[in-house]
């Protein structure tokens, strides 16, 4: 079995590394030069809407799935008419734009904070008195790390127009969070959705900083679950599928966003659990069996960001993993993680704080 993927970056590189006994090639379709993925996996350099591209990823492969939730739908449509295509272009093109993505939620019954959609300055200057002065102004497609969203609190509302770089926008009221949630599910092609236990994340600046699994509380795990599969029953979605909360301080569940991939969220699953959630998006879109999800102990997963300090290595014990994406040096660029397992929450929480003394 041939499956292609349309992105390389270390998501890519993860989903391809996890497989080992099953007869599977990969083919990765990424613009740039030398992607993490391309250590593991014959890389095309191509756009994803090159219709070459295109048409040789369709004779090349049974299967497509995506590493980077901006491939244009179109490229996926395209696809879809000649091979088998998980995440579908519908779903896809729902999670890219975050107005569908609020509606969706709505029309599912899942609660969200309140938002606009803002077209034009004109929107904006008539919208916002309606809404508190440090509600947040996103732009509806290609946010992603806390990027093009900024708050109104900060600039005057030219400036956050012009900031977020995109005429399509939505302003929204900043939720007083108690925490950040996250679910990972994988819907089968039967319908049947595997689940990994809640994870609890920190951002700092709209990039996520580190998670903690599982985030114990079996009636927000039974609520999650339950969104996530009336989203994925109405997208008619098959692979992983992560879904972003806010846990308000009323402990109640609101959908921030939601991801049509595997997520920087799950990375701990590779050590944390006896399938990770690369290899439970593989076997999903293949078609294979996934056992049931256990997972071991408590997991931390901390994110190391711009430069990897040199010295870093010889910080950790040999059971605190360290995964280094390959890829160059910039400024709050993902470029590697580490995940240490334990019985002791606490544990995580004293060595994160020695952890991130140095990094
Ligand atoms: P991205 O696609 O960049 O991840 P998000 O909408 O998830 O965009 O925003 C990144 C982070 O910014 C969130 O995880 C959260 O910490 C903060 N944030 C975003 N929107 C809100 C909001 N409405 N209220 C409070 N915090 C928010
Ligand atoms: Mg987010």
């Amino acid at each position: 079995m041939k499956i292609g993927i349309l992105g390389g970056g270390q998501l890519a590189l993860m989903m391809i590394e996890s497989i080992k006994d099953e007869d599977i090639d990969f083919i990765v379709v990424d613009p740039n030069d030398n992607p993490p993925a391309s250590k593991v996996a014959k890389c095309v350099k191509s756009d994803f809407d090159d219709e070459n591209t295109l048409r040789m990823i369709s004779d090349e492969c049974d299967i497509v799935t995506i590493d980077f939730e901006n491939v244009p739908s179109s490229s996926l449509e395209f696809l879809e008419k000649k091979i088998i295509v998980h995440p579908n272009s519908h779903a896809v093109e729902i999670c890219q734009d975050r107005l569908k993505e609020k509606m969706l939620f709505q029309e599912c019954g899942i609660s969200v904070t309140d938002f606009k959609k803002i077209d034009s300055l004109e929107d904006l200057n008539d919208i916002s008195d309606q809404f508190p002065e440090d509600s947040i102004l996103k732009s509806r497609f290609f946010g992603y790390d806390g990027k093009n969203q900024v708050s109104l609190k900060s600039y005057s509302k030219e400036e956050a127009f012009t900031k977020c770089g995109s005429k399509n926008l939505i302003l929204e009221k900043k939720v007083d969070f108690a925490r950040e949630l996250s679910i990972i599910g994988s819907r089968q092609q039967t319908g049947e959705t595997v689940f990994f236990p809640l994870i609890e994340n920190i951002h700092s600046d709209g990039i996520l900083n580190h998670s903690i699994a599982p985030y114990v509380d079996m009636n927000l795990q039974n609520i999650a679950e339950s969104y996530h599969r009336k989203l994925t029953d109405k997208m008619n979605y098959v692979g992983i599928l992560v879904v972003e909360f806010f846990l308000t301080n009323e402990n109640k569940l609101l959908a921030n966003e939601m991801a049509p991939r595997v997520h920087n969220s799950g990375h701990w699953t590779i050590e944390g659990a006896n399938v990770s959630q690369f290899e439970a998006h593989i076997r999903t879109i293949a078609n294979l069996p996934i056992e049931r999800i256990k997972i071991n102990g408590f997991s931390i997963m901390i994110n190391i960001l711009s430069k990897i300090p040199k010295t870093l290595l010889t910080e950790l014990s040999e059971n605190e993993r360290f995964h280094d994406y390959g890829k160059k040096d910039r400024a709050n660029r993902k470029l590697a993680h580490i995940t240490i397992n334990h019985s002791d929450k606490s544990f995580l929480l004293k060595r994160l704080k020695e952890i991130k003394s140095f990094i």
